[in-house]
Formats: structure tokens, sequence, C-alpha cells
């Protein structure tokens, strides 16, 4: 596999690349995959191997790798207008124009919108829109931030917080004031004996008493994935959002929903907010906003919040955050094709999101065939993502011992069979493009399937 000679793509990566969310272990003994381009939802590497990508590349190539219409849309506005900021009142038309359709396209009766270059940054940006808040508002002490262990929120400092990882405490993070709930994983959290509801009832009750012992008028917000994404796709259990909505709104504690997997179309529904019907107060978007063809996040302020804000910086005349490429033309107008794609379509091909639609039984049947398996304790998901959790005794739920990396050897042998896919703890997520075939899904299952026995038979 791992071609040595120094000048081989693997050796040219491993000495001038400094790499990130990476097993090392792996890319010493295999190399790094250097890849060349894509054709739909395949990506093809240097030395022409060809790899059918279960992960849309991060989440977000949800349109394929070689969509025409994307590309002619960042082309087209390259050439119009290749560049501007968002500072000092001014900005690019196709900035205003993508504003009006995220509004339109979000849950809100009424909303403004902020962009940033990442889903992170849309995160920091959400948090420094709150403190600004409490502090004019009169309340400097409001300033904590409640998420969930296992919750994946980013990698810039306060998003790094917000993040449920243990991982993060190389960097000596969390920051103090960022408090991490019960992740609401009810086959891997619920205690035996205890019903879905009664567990939904203790993760409120947890919620319940954080705030008593924290003081309500310390915290600025909740912040949320409506499906847990990088902590290993994980639905929340049955009502969890009607449980806890009820308890913030009581305490006046915002809910951030981040939907920077789940927005547009991944879960079936527009928002995931939407495919578990709650309301939340602002939206954090990213990655398929632009279905990964430029970087791009956004901050989505619901009614309220808009409202407060508005009011809060008329009295100091400027909120002082900013990126420089906040707003870029180029994003914005291939962000305004990805929403066409995804939500609109055109004359020859209908909108992807009715795809995701469409291919979802197939690829729930598919989970549910691989959970039989005596290694699989639980295959779970929502619409188009989807995770498989290895087990050493299903009954048990007992996983393997760490030290036999049993998702990334079975990561690694899809490689080999030309499959991508992702290995997170002991699960591999799956969550492909918008734009696959009911073949493709097939051939994605059928290596997948051979590479679990595969390294199952080794192990056990
Ligand atoms: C990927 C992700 C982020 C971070 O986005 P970046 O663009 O990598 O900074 C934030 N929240 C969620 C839910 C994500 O999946």
């Amino acid at each position: 596999m791992r071609d040595d000679s120094p000048n081989s793509w693997e050796a040219r990566a491993d000495a001038s690349s400094f790499y990130g969310f990476t097993d090392l272990p792996s890319v010493h003994e295999r190399g790094a995959v250097v890849l060349t381009h894509g054709e739909g939802p395949y990506v093809v590497d240097v030395h022409g191997k060809r790899y059918l990508d279960a992960n849309s590349g991060l989440w977000n190539m949800v349109a394929g790798f070689d969509h025409p219409g994307m590309a002619a849309a960042a082309k087209a506005q390259y050439d119009r207008f290749p560049g501007y900021h968002a500072f000092f009142g001014r900005m690019s038309d196709q900035t205003v124009m993508l504003s009006e359709k995220l509004i339109e396209v979000s849950p809100f009766e009424s909303a403004k919108v902020f962009y940033t270059n990442s889903g992170s940054e849309a995160n920091d940006t959400m948090v420094k829109m709150l403190w600004f808040l409490s502090g004019a508002e009169g309340q400097p002490q409001r300033r904590k931030i409640l998420t969930r262990k296992n919750a994946y929120h980013g990698v810039t400092v306060a998003a790094s917080s917000m993040t449920g990882k243990p991982y993060n405490s190389v960097f000596g993070l969390p920051l103090d004031g960022f408090i991490h709930l019960s992740c609401p994983h009810y086959w891997r959290e619920g205690q035996e004996g205890e019903t879905e509801a009664a567990f939904t009832r203790r993760m409120a009750a947890e919620l319940e008493e954080t705030i008593a012992r924290e003081g309500a008028d310390t915290i600025a917000a909740f912040f949320a994935e409506p499906v847990m994404g990088a902590g290993g796709v994980i639905p929340p259990s049955a009502g969890y959002f009607q449980a806890i909505q009820p308890i913030l709104k009581k305490h006046g504690i915002p809910l951030i929903a981040d939907e920077v997997i789940c927005g547009f179309g991944r879960t079936g529904a527009v928002w995931g907010c939407q495919s578990y019907d709650f309301m939340p107060d602002a939206i954090i978007s990213s990655k398929c906003l632009t279905a990964g063809y430029f970087p791009m996040g956004a901050v989505i302020l619901g009614p309220d919040l808009c409202e407060r804000l508005d009011r809060a910086v008329e009295e100091i005349e400027e909120f002082p955050h900013g990126f420089t490429a906040s707003g870029h033309p180029v994003g914005c107008a291939i962000a305004l094709k990805a929403i066409d794609v995804i939500l609109k379509g055109d004359d020859r091909n209908p909108p992807l999101i009715e795809n995701v639609r469409a291919l979802t039984p197939r690829f729930e049947s598919h989970m549910a065939r691989l959970a039989e398996h005596p290694n699989i304790g639980e295959a779970r998901g929502k619409g188009l993502m989807g995770a498989l959790e290895a087990v050493r005794d299903k009954a048990t739920r007992t996983p393997f011992d760490g030290d036999l990396s049993v998702s990334e050897r079975i990561a690694n042998t899809c490689t080999d069979h030309g499959l991508i896919c992702r290995p997170l703890g002991q699960a591999i997520v799956l969550c492909p493009p918008f734009i696959m075939t009911e073949a493709q899904m097939d051939e994605m299952f059928e290596k997948l399937e051979s590479a679990l026995g595969k390294v199952f038979a080794q192990i056990t």
C-alpha cells in the first residue's frame, strides 16, 4: 500500500504536513491517502485508486465531487466579483441574497444572519453574541454555556470548550464556565431496567438540577446538535427535546441548535430541529451550507435574540466582531447554488433532499441487517447518517479492548476495498453524499460488510 520512496506522495505528505485528527499509527503504517479528484460520490488517489466516500468528505460534499452547477456558480462569481468583506456597512449583493434565502428556508418567522468561515467560528461568534448581550442587558455574570458530553462543536477556543470530548484536556480545555451535561444516548447510558421515557426524564431532571446549582441567571445558553454527529451519530432519546425545551424556556435560557451537520437535509428535513420538532432560538450552520464547495459558516438568529441584539448594539453603535472573509461573495454565490441543488432542484434534477428521503429506507434496512451481527451492538442514525457500534459482547454491550483499535481496523480494511468510512470510538460512521444511487448504496454496504466480517474474524 505505502510507497516509501522519498519522492512518493506519502513521503512528501509525511515530511511536509502536520496531521490533524489523524490516527498516527495508521498513517505511519499505511501512508496518507493523497487524492487528486472526485467523480460523483467517489474520490481518486494519486495511484488512480477509486474510493466510494461514505462520509461525503467530512459530512459536507453532499452534491458529490464534480457537480457541474456548483463549479459553474463559483466560476461565474469569481469572474463577476471575486472577493469582498462585510465590514463598515459594505457587503456584496450575493451576501444580501444569501441572507434573504437563509431566512426564507429557516424555521424562523423573522431572522438575521451573520457569516463566518467555519462552523467553529460560528459557534464562537454565537458565544460572543450571548456574552455581549449579557453585558448590555446588565447581567454580566450570565456567561456559562451548557452543552452535552460527546457533543462536537468545533475546535476554536470556545467551540473546543463546548465540545464534550476528553481529548481537549491536552489543551487545558475546556475553559471555566463550560458545563457538559450527560449524553442522551439511551443504549449506552440507560441504567439497568430503565425505560427510555424514564431515561429522558432523568436527562431533564439533570438539567433542572444543574440550573438550580449554577443559578439560572449565570447561564447564557444551552447548545445542542439535534443528532450528535462527530460524537458518534447519536440521536437523542425519545422526547428529549420536548422534555428539555420547557425547562430552558422557564429559566430564560436560549436553546441554540448546532445544525452544522443536520442542516440542509441530512436527517431528511431541512433542519434537524424540524426532524425532532423543536424550535431553537438560533441556528448554527456550515458544512452542507455550501455543499463543501467553499468554507463558510453562519449564525442565523431567531426573532427574540435578533431583537435583543439589535437593541443592545444600537446602544454602543457597533458590534465589534467579524472575519475578513465573512459573507465572501463567491462563498455566498456557491451557498445560494447549493441550497437550490439541495432544496429546489431544476427541470432535469429533483432536489437532493428528495433523494435523501427516498434512500433512507434502503439505508435503514441495510443498517438493520448489519445490526444482526453478533459483534454489532447498536445500529443507530437518522436520515442518511448512521453509526454501527462494534462490541465484544452484545448482551452486556461490552466494547472491545481499546488496544485492538477495532474501528480503525475496520476503516482501514474498507479503505483497502475502495470504501472510505470513518472510525469513531468503536463505531463506524456512515454519512453518504445525497447524490448517491441505490446501486452505490448497496456497494457501500457490501464493502463494509465484507470488511466487518474480515476484522471480526481476526479479533474474536
Ligand atoms: C464540523 C462541526 C463543527 C465545526 O465546523 P468546522 O467548520 O470544522 O469549524 C461544529 N459543529 C458541528 C455539529 C460540526 O459537525
